[in-house]
């Protein structure tokens, strides 16, 4: 059986354990926070939280 895909989510972590080749995420689902629990102002003050190192 293969590894569930999450649909629409592409990312470019390739040191997760999720990540699959094509930048796709196979976690069965993900949780993106903004940095320190403030209102996020631009894309690098976003996070997954979901992320586990290899
Ligand atoms: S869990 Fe997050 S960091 Fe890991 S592959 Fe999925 S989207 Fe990327």
């Amino acid at each position: 059986m293969g590894k569930h895909i999450l649909d629409g989510v592409l990312c470019e972590v390739n040191n997760c354990v999720y990540w699959e080749k094509g930048n796709r995420c196979s976690a069965n689902e993900i949780l993106v926070v903004s940095q320190q629990g403030h209102k996020a102002s631009s894309v690098e003050e976003t996070d997954c939280q979901t992320f586990k190192r290899e």
